[in-house]
């Protein structure tokens, strides 16, 4: 089978190969890839800027068919839709990964990270790390199962949220815009912040029900923040962007002992006024990557479609166009763009 696979270390170094089909073993399953989505991390690891342990198929987010399962496999049986989370392995004993955190577990294993992932006709998963498609739910809206499970876990599991906040999203991108859907969904009043680029996303965000969406670079979003709360200050801010400007925007927009969690990733050191984060008595959380339950409520939310994912799709190429692909993910010319091995 062809595979997009990071051959060694270095800038580049990416190659579609043939690679023999993978066979599953004991509690393995081999699952046909229907669609993959690339994601920001291909990306730095493109550019090595992520740890991979070469040579690996690249490729986590994805939806896909059971063809063949292990002899000790009882929970799936060939021909189920799936989507999977990509932890191929953890310790199973360290704290974290007692407490259901095994993203975190200093011995994870990653498939498409360290391990072949869905860039690919084929991937192997184990079984555990397997959840069902709802009947309801088709194959494009549910590659994106893994990116939104970030941003469920982000909006839903680390920071807090009631019904009447007002929370700010900054950075209209795919986290961005789905952690958006996700605070509606929870009741808050949402407001969309970008720049003068992201004026296609932000009409998205529009579209897709944001209350407000902002170019900051041309709109006062002071004003409009104190005209919502009376001049207290924002409940949440949710930083997508991982933009140094939004951090210290966003800290400034929060009323006194309000919420600011960080999702985006920054990619090097940044400077912050700190000590606002005492003054304020702000709670500040950090968010990566997803538990086992934010997948669950991802499809949930899929399902009773109170989020629209596939509304983030804008390119879709043959794993064969791979680079035509990257390229438009790399420029931000799209929102999600998908390959179809
Ligand atoms: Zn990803
Ligand atoms: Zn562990």
């Amino acid at each position: 089978m062809k595979a997009l696979v990071k051959t060694r270390k270095g800038i580049g170094h990416f190659e579609l190969i043939e690679l023999d089909e993978p066979e599953p073993k004991g509690k393995e399953i081999k699952i046909k890839v229907e669609y993959a989505g690339i994601c920001g991390t291909d990306i730095h690891m493109y550019y090595d800027e992520f740890p991979t342990t070469p040579p690996i198929t690249l490729g986590h987010e994805f939806s896909g068919t059971i063809v063949d399962v292990g002899e000790e496999v009882t929970r799936f049986k060939v021909g189920d839709k799936v989507v999977a989370e990509n932890s191929w392995s953890a310790c199973g004993i360290c704290s974290l990964c007692r407490q259901g955190r095994d993203t975190l577990c200093p011995e994870r294993i990653a498939v498409g990270v360290n391990r072949n992932g869905a860039f690919a006709k084929y991937v192997l998963y184990k079984e555990h790390c397997i959840h069902l498609i709802p009947e309801n739910v088709d194959m494009l809206s549910a590659a994106l199962t893994e990116p939104m499970a970030c941003a469920v876990h982000g909006v839903i599991e680390r920071s807090c949220i009631h019904s009447g906040d007002v929370v700010i999203v900054s950075g209209p991108g795919p986290i961005g815009l789905f952690s958006m859907q996700i605070a509606k969904s929870m009741g808050a009043i949402v407001i969309v912040a970008g720049i003068s680029m992201d004026k296609k996303r932000l009409e998205i965000a529009k579209k897709l029900g944001a209350d407000y969406a902002l170019d900051i670079q041309k709109e006062d979003v002071n004003h409009l923040v104190n005209t919502l709360t009376n001049k207290e200050g924002a409940d949440v801010v949710l930083e997508c962007s991982g933009a140094e400007p939004a951090v210290d925007q966003g800290i400034h927009l929060l009323k006194k002992c309000g919420i600011f969690t960080q999702i985006g990733l920054h990619g090097k050191p940044i400077k912050i006024d700190f000590e606002k984060i005492c003054f304020k008595e702000l709670d500040v959380y950090g968010s990566l990557s997803q538990t086992n339950f934010a997948y669950k409520r991802t499809l949930t939310l899929l399902s009773e479609k109170k989020v629209n994912s596939k509304a983030l799709v804008t390119h879709i190429f043959p794993l064969e166009e791979w680079e035509k692909g990257f390229k438009i993910a790399e420029q931000k010319e799209g929102l999600k763009v998908i390959l179809k091995p």
